[in-house]
């Protein structure tokens, strides 16, 4: 090769660099991807000041031969390419063929592989080969970036505090040993260790070693398939939720990926299950025909396009939603004490405190990273299938005017009447209204309405609308209706009430109005609207019927707001309090 063009070479290995490293994760990812190429089935990712200073990757994959080993450092070296749809992959994913030599090109690296037969060992810096030699007889590959952007500070300051970059790689890593259960995976930052796999091929173990004990006790497991689709994978019960999507965890075809309709899809199926804005922890795996996924988005990121994303919409839907409502969900009120939360939260603790110093970039303290080897095993019976309409609760009484206690032989359920009636009523108004014939309730005394005249005005258009619900208005003078029938579902004696708040939301919802959208306001909101409130003090008989009616709504757990209805202290929990059970 002619100066010229190794130094063209050499400044396209650069700019793909600038391109393509965003942060120190950004080569974590790619040298870890190679070791799952190679088959890796252990990797260790050793980072030192979260991989600012030093990133180390080993493996015990295939390796290299001594040719392979120098042609992974030349630009779209495809040698590493084992599987027919990595080539899918490769626009998407990352920038595979250009990893190796863009990091080296603005970095100092040092490779030892060794495939059994002979061992090389390469020392670049800044693309320049320093030496090679022959190195140990290890098999499999290990590799160290230093240096990172030491010939290009301009690129240097757009990497992160140490926290960010250790967070970000922990983030990454974790995500990579839920795509691979069967690789044992260690993850260490300044000669702490952060996370450790057993590689156990297990996906419950996988969760349990990555989120502890706590969550995945509280994880639902799933499966279903579609012509093109088949998903695999676990869902938390709902009492475990999380401020940010981060842990919506997706993969296709065991790659991990980011995009909007699936997480849309997964928030959907927990509609009120959940408050807005919470997240649940779901490991969501998808396999499908390599040929359905779209290479066309920009490299870096983790998104795809998906052909026939509706179907796969639906499937994720409808499976993740059945899984809720096969398995009964009544959080316990005591945190699980047999397990030391401590220690199981650790990772949790500081994987949240380091996405919280990531958007403030205050001064950034050393974390200090420990975890202890974790000698429980993993509860990996699925939970059984045990509905909710099965559950005998019988009261026992009212506490502070708002709450039902109730009993049955499990233990101590305390309701929240105003909550549990709010499902109640919501499921029954949503039923009401999607009914194909109303049940229209025809006022022999029509009801007056009188609005103020902007009011009169935008309804007038709007008639046909409420009209469709059942509510038949007729004008009657200046700013005035009379309202000749409406849905019989409308609680008696709060009938002008309802209509009053229904017209209230179509006006406050014009702007793009959406019927569904309008039918589930006014069951939310008048459901909330006619519910007991709290300090109203119901009969026996009343709490008798108000629990009979929950247990057969078809998500009992929660108001339509997302917040619980029932949690429960079990025998066990109370003999554990009174030290009746010491353990
Ligand atoms: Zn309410
Ligand atoms: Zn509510």
């Amino acid at each position: 090769m002619s100066k010229i063009a190794v130094m063209s070479e050499n400044l396209a290995n650069k700019i793909a660099a600038g391109e393509v490293i965003e942060k120190c994760s950004s080569i974590v990812k790619e040298l870890v991807e190679n070791s799952i190429d190679a088959h890796a089935s252990n990797i260790t990712i050793n980072l030192i000041k979260g991989g600012l200073s030093k990133i180390e990757v080993i493996d015990d994959g295939e390796g290299m031969d001594k040719t392979d080993a120098k042609l992974a450092f030349q630009r779209h070296a495809t040698s590493k390419i084992h599987r027919d749809e990595d080539l899918f992959f490769i626009n998407t994913m990352g920038f595979r063929g250009e990893a190796l030599p863009s990091i080296a090109s603005v970095s100092e690296v040092l490779l030892t592989t060794s495939d059994g037969q002979d061992s090389t060992e390469i020392h670049i810096k800044g693309g320049k080969l320093l030496s090679e030699q022959s190195g140990p007889l290890r098999v499999g590959t290990s590799i160290t970036v230093t240096n990172l952007f030491y010939n290009t500070p301009a690129r240097l300051k757009y990497l992160k505090s140490e926290n960010t970059e250790t967070y970000n790689s922990v983030n990454l890593v974790q995500k990579l040993a839920l795509a691979h259960p069967q690789i044992k995976f260690t993850l260490t930052n300044n000669n702490h260790l952060i996370l450790k796999t057993t590689g156990s091929n297990n996906l419950l173990k996988t969760i349990h070693e990555i989120y502890g004990l706590n969550i995945s006790n509280k994880m639902l497991e799933f499966k279903a398939s579609s012509n093109d689709f088949d998903i695999y994978g676990y869902i938390c019960k709902p009492e475990i939720l999380k401020s940010n999507k981060n842990d919506l965890n997706t993969f296709v075809n065991d790659r991990i990926v980011k995009n909007i309709e699936l997480n849309r899809a997964i928030n959907d199926a927990y509609y009120t299950y959940k408050p807005e804005g919470k997240y649940p922890v779901v490991i969501l795996k998808i396999n499908t025909d390599p040929t359905l996924v779209d290479v066309n988005i920009h490299p870096t990121k983790q998104d795809i396009k998906l052909s026939k994303i509706d179907d796969l919409y639906n499937l994720i839907y409808e499976t993740i939603k059945n899984t809720l409502y096969n398995n009964l969900l009544i959080p316990n009120a005591l945190k699980d004490q047999s397990v030391n939360i401590i220690k199981d939260n650790v990772l949790a603790e500081i994987v949240e405190k380091m996405a919280q110093t990531e958007t403030k970039e205050s001064v950034q303290t050393e974390l200090d990273f420990k975890i202890e080897e974790e000698n429980k095993e993993v509860t990996s019976e699925v939970i059984p299938n045990k509905s909710m309409k099965s559950l005998m609760l019988y009261p026992v009484g009212l506490a502070l005017g708002t709450y039902i206690i109730a009993e049955n032989d499990e233990g101590i359920y305390l309701i929240d009447q105003h909550a549990a009636q709010e499902r109640i009523n919501y499921e029954r108004y949503m039923k009401a209204l999607r009914e194909k014939s109303l049940s229209i309730t025809s006022l022999l005394i029509p009801i007056t309405l009188e609005l103020t005249a902007s009011d009169y005005l935008i309804i007038k258009e709007k008639l046909p609308i409420l009209q469709e619900i059942g509510i038949e208005m007729e004008e009657f003078g200046i700013n005035t209706y009379l309202v000749k029938t409406h849905p019989t579902w409308l609680k008696t004696g709060y009938e002008e009430e309802s209509i009053r708040k229904i017209i209230d939301l179509l006006i406050s919802g014009l702007n793009n109005f959406d019927p569904a959208k309008f039918n589930e306001k006014i069951a939310i909101t008048l459901a909330c609207k006619m519910s007991i409130k709290a300090n109203y003090h119901i009969s026996h008989e009343e709490q008798e019927e108000l629990l009979n009616e929950l247990v057969l709504c078809d998500n009992p757990y929660n108001c339509p707001h997302g917040r619980p209805t029932i949690i429960k202290f079990s025998i066990y929990d109370l003999e554990r309090m009174f030290k009746r059970v010491m353990n």
